[in-house]
């Protein structure tokens, strides 16, 4: 396929000025970074978390009054899809101890640090085990296991990282046992890239005042959840795994202690009462809420239900307002719409162009004031690309990559992101990519302390779903940490509580029916049922044929 015959001639305009571009860079001269108070003019002008229109107040629940993007407000203030008062909950489907809902690093963690006091674990998930964000991730995981570096200095990064809005002890917890993840992974059997003398070589990425990114080539995320399926693999005699069997809404005692969960079989569409002692919520992030219509870099599963199930059953979020947008996201070809152009293309010198094949920015600005700066570009300057479907496109030159490092590089160092595009007849090593921002995280979420501990006892979260470790920014790497230090921490708390002795009384659903109570005395009238479990893409026709089939089913 590759790009349509009017790209191609615009392609010609980034050939025109590149060997002129090339030569800066061998020069060491590049487009110069703004100073600070030029970011924050272009970021609250063009950040989507900056704009007041697309927010609004959710208008219940323990966060009443907070301004949310329309997205998750709405969501927060969505239905059940249960009907209360018609659950059997004396029917028990499945009895354990400690209860996993997801399954990707944050899950896999809590379940094989829970299972190893000897209790009984479920993992339910969504999809297939690791079919998350986890396996995505690309660059690297922090950890401080330099000589030259420090817990400390880690805090400090991540502090300033956050804009000095995260929560310390999480801060303080995720740096301390960072260095503890890397050396339990490893004895996992992760493979890190090591130096030849068998040291991690950890490499610099922005915001860290350290060399702190510890990698497994492009491919760190997939080699962490290869570990940790197969340990939870080894361990079956006690984790139970349960695939396509999502949370729909959680479940509490009459005490108010949390007893477990609704869970819901995609393939059959049966509910199944599942008690148990203590739950962990891991399910990750909402980039498939596509907030402002942004394309996304994240699974299919991240549609925020943990965060929708913990607030209706009266748990409180941290930093929810914000949300990271990566600036290069693949804007075309559709096929790939929104998959993660990693850092690490600017960072081997591929520079960002506009329409004209002119520099606009400089490549390695922090990932906030980069993607307000292609929204810009492309908005205000109307310098950009048009795709075939109407997206806006900037041109991401890496073939400049080859010509600054050698022949080879682009297929060495990004051997992924070749084949991603070579698939489309695209060699990104002789033509440049095209990109625009994309909706990678969610930088806020429910609220834990140190222990991942939430307000309902025995309830207890990690991972994207949670927030306060990233604040407002999210640092490179530093979610990987710290879905495994949250991860692990999860299961430790969940199975000391359980030990401890929890005697569970009768279970109720009774904190959804008070929601549902308190959405129809705020007077609204909303009629999205949540957790929506998948997002929906289906074309006008595939609803109204959807919609014929239900009828004929009914009738
Ligand atoms: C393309 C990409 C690249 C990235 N690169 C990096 C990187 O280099 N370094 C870094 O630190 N971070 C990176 N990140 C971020 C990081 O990978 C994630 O934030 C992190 O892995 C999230 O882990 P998690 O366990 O919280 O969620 P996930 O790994 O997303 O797992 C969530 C699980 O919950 C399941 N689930 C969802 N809803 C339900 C439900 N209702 N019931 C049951 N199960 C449910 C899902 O199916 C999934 O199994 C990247 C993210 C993406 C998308």
């Amino acid at each position: 396929m590759g790009y349509t015959p009017e790209m191609k001639e615009l392609i010609k305009r980034v050939e025109a000025t590149r060997p002129a571009r090339v030569e800066r860079a061998r020069r060491g001269e590049n487009f110069p970074a703004l100073s600070l108070e030029e970011r924050a003019v272009v970021l609250e002008k063009f950040h989507p978390d900056y704009q007041k229109e697309g927010r609004r107040a959710v208008r219940v629940g323990r966060d009443k009054g907070l301004v949310l993007p329309d997205e998750i407000a709405t969501m927060l203030e969505s239905r059940s899809m249960l009907r209360p008062d018609k659950v059997d909950l004396t029917k028990i489907d499945f009895d354990t101890d400690v209860l996993i809902v997801g399954a990707g690093g944050g899950g896999s963690s809590a379940a094989l640090l829970a299972s190893n006091s000897g209790l009984k674990v479920i993992m339910a998930t969504k999809l297939r085990h690791g079919d998350a964000n986890t396996m995505m991730a690309e660059g690297g995981i922090q950890a401080a296991t330099q000589e030259c570096d420090s817990p400390f200095y880690h805090y400090l990064d991540t502090i300033g990282g956050g804009h000095f809005t995260n929560q310390p002890d999480l801060v303080a917890a995720l740096a301390h046992d960072a260095p503890l993840s890397i050396a339990w992974l490893e004895s996992l059997g992760m493979i890190f890239n090591k130096l030849p003398d068998g040291r991690l070589d950890a490499r610099h990425f922005g915001g860290s005042s350290r060399k702190r990114m510890n990698s497994s080539g492009d491919m760190t995320g997939a080699e962490i959840m290869r570990v940790l399926r197969d340990e939870v693999r080894n361990r079956r005699d006690r984790i139970t795994v349960l695939e396509f069997c999502p949370a729909v809404e959680l479940l509490l005692d009459e005490t108010g202690k949390c007893a477990g969960a609704i869970l819901y079989n995609m393939e059959t569409r049966e509910f199944f009462i599942a008690r148990a002692k203590a739950v962990v919520i891991a399910t990750g992030g909402n980039g498939r809420l596509h907030i402002k219509g942004f394309a996304t870099t994240n699974h299919y599963g991240a549609t925020m239900d943990g965060v929708v199930m913990c607030y209706r059953a009266g748990v409180g979020t941290t930093c929810l307002p914000s949300t990271q947008y990566h600036p290069t996201g693949v804007a075309y070809p559709e096929q790939n719409v929104g998959l993660l152009i990693t850092e690490k293309v600017r960072g081997l010198g591929a520079h960002v162009l506009n329409n004209e094949g002119e520099q606009f920015c400089f490549p390695l600005e922090p990932r906030d004031v980069e993607s307000a700066e292609l929204i810009k570009e492309a908005v205000e300057v109307q310098k950009a690309v048009l795709t075939p479907t109407g997206r806006y496109g900037l041109w991401l030159d890496s073939p400049m990559i080859d010509l600054l490092h050698g022949e080879g590089t682009v297929r060495r160092e990004l051997p992924a992101k070749f084949i991603q595009f070579a698939r489309h007849g695209i060699d990104i090593s002789k033509e440049p990519m095209l990109v625009y921002p994309t909706l990678h995280y969610q930088n806020g979420g429910i609220a834990i302390n140190a222990d991942c501990e939430t307000v309902i006892p025995g309830l207890y979260s990690a991972g994207e779903c949670t927030g306060g470790v990233h604040g407002e920014n999210r640092l490179m790497g530093n979610s990987l940490q710290d879905v495994i230090t949250f991860g692990r921490r999860a299961g430790v708390s969940a199975a000391a509580y359980v030990k401890k002795g929890v005697e569970l009384k009768k279970l109720t659903l009774d904190h959804v029916a008070g929601y549902e109570k308190e959405l129809a005395e705020a007077g609204i009238d909303n009629p999205m049922v949540a957790p929506i479990l998948l997002p929906d893409y289906a074309t006008d026709e595939v609803a109204s044929r959807r919609m014929a089939e239900a009828i004929q089913e009914a009738e």
